[in-house]
């Protein structure tokens, strides 16, 4: 794909003539691709949020945190074809009622309608069944919105959705669903910004900023509502939608309150896990796990609205002092991840299992000491002393490599 094409496939604006495929095989990996023009945007936020506000979109340690959480989301995919994929073709291969032509525009725009409506039930269904709330509750657990915010993506998530795309590979090629399979999330990763106001009348079909910036609120009105990937007619039909009115306070309505990216993911699966021990009954304990999260006994499905925190305005976001010095280290060894996890997805093919594994986990430590130093932890300091020599050790026996061969020279130097 040129550089224009997948500037265009952030917003969904490729016509089907130039993204439609024959086989899975030749679609591209839009979302690998963008990851340059994440960065791009996300520096251009920065700028145009200095110039409208005189402040900076966000922090340091919620942007370092939201970044790890997309990283950690992709990393199995390093390892395994996408769960989505998997399933879809074999649904296809094995079930499917007939075939509509893959290069037909007709088929491209059934696709983006379906793979759109998929994803409203799916993310519907994410937070109003506690199970799958506890994989999709990270993409809410930021207390900034902002462009990180957007990259901030569950690992579980994936093994959760993959169920509601399957009706289509009853008629639609995979090669056409993989393609919007990624411009349905790609999609959605510019409206996660306060920079941008309303957008008139593209307001009545598109999700638009605003439209999602209510559903990552916490305010009573925010609950449960705007849950379009896309388009937001689905939430207009639904009557799950709803307007932005009073400023939004973003985050969950009970903050997990870490910055460290397993504990993001697993603490509200123990939650789950003890509340299920502690309910008396079978069928309440089926309750706590398939009804929604604010259910209790005796409760409606999706639990009792007046029980959700009101919103005072004087909300504070989880920020725990850190020195200037560790901020800006962290940001340093932050950005080496990057470029060794950026590494690893350029040379996959090239690397025996062993050596991706090794980074991987390399990586996976990384993340969680960066999350304690933020969290400005006792314990940090000593898994970060312990993470540097991983480092100098397994760099010194040839299993790590920057992309940019100039930074090798750094590495060394550095350690
Ligand atoms: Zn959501
Ligand atoms: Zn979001």
């Amino acid at each position: 794909t040129a550089p224009g094409q997948q500037l265009r496939a952030l917003f969904y604006a490729l016509a089907p003539g130039e993204s439609s495929f024959r086989t899975v095989e030749e679609v591209p990996d839009y979302v690998e691709k963008s990851i340059p023009f994440f960065i791009t945007f996300i520096g251009l936020e920065f700028a145009v949020s200095w110039i409208q506000k005189r402040k900076l979109p966000g922090r340091i340690n919620d942007g370092i945190s939201s970044l790890s959480l997309g990283i950690l989301s992709r990393l199995p995919d390093v390892l395994f074809r996408s769960i989505e994929l998997i399933s879809y073709i074999y649904v296809w291969n094995n079930y499917r009622l007939f075939e509509l032509p893959w290069d037909s525009p007709w088929t491209w725009y059934l696709t983006l309608l379906g793979v759109d409506f998929a994803y409203y039930c799916f993310h519907r269904m994410s937070h109003e069944v506690n199970i799958l709330w506890a994989a999709h509750q990270v993409h809410h657990s930021s207390e900034d919105y902002n462009l990180f915010t957007a990259l901030r993506q569950s690992v579980l998530q994936k093994y959760t959705s993959w169920i509601f795309n399957l009706p289509m590979a009853l008629f639609i090629p995979p090669s056409v669903f993989a393609v919007h399979l990624q411009f349905n999330l790609l999609y959605q990763f510019w409206i996660h910004t306060e920079v941008i106001t309303k957008l008139g009348p593209l307001e009545w079909i598109l999700n638009t900023p605003s439209h999602h910036r209510v559903h990552h609120g916490r305010n009573p009105y925010c609950i449960d509502k705007n849950y379009g990937g896309t388009l937001i007619i689905w939430d207009r039909i639904f009557g799950t939608f709803e307007a932005e009115d009073a400023k939004v306070v973003y985050g969950l309505t009970h903050p997990v309150n870490s910055f460290d990216p397993i504990m993001l993911q697993l603490r509200p699966l123990a939650q789950i896990w003890n509340t299920f021990w502690a309910t008396p009954g079978f069928c309440n304990k089926l309750s706590v796990i398939f009804k929604g999260p604010g259910w209790g006994p005796g409760k409606p499905r999706l639990g009792l609205p007046e029980e959700i925190p009101a919103i005072t305005g004087k909300e504070v976001p989880f920020n725990p002092y850190v020195p200037a010095y560790l901020n800006g280290y962290a940001l340093v060894h932050f950005a080496v991840i990057v470029d060794l996890y950026t590494e690893l997805l350029a040379s996959i093919t090239v690397l025996s299992q062993g050596t991706v594994l090794l980074r991987i986990c390399f990586i996976i430590l990384s993340l969680v000491s960066f999350g304690l130093l933020m969290e400005n932890k006792s314990k940090a300091g000593i898994l970060e002393i312990i993470r540097c020599l991983v480092f100098i050790g397994v760099y010194k026996l040839g299993y790590f490599r920057s992309q940019f061969s100039f930074l090798g020279y750094a590495y060394e130097v550095r350690y």
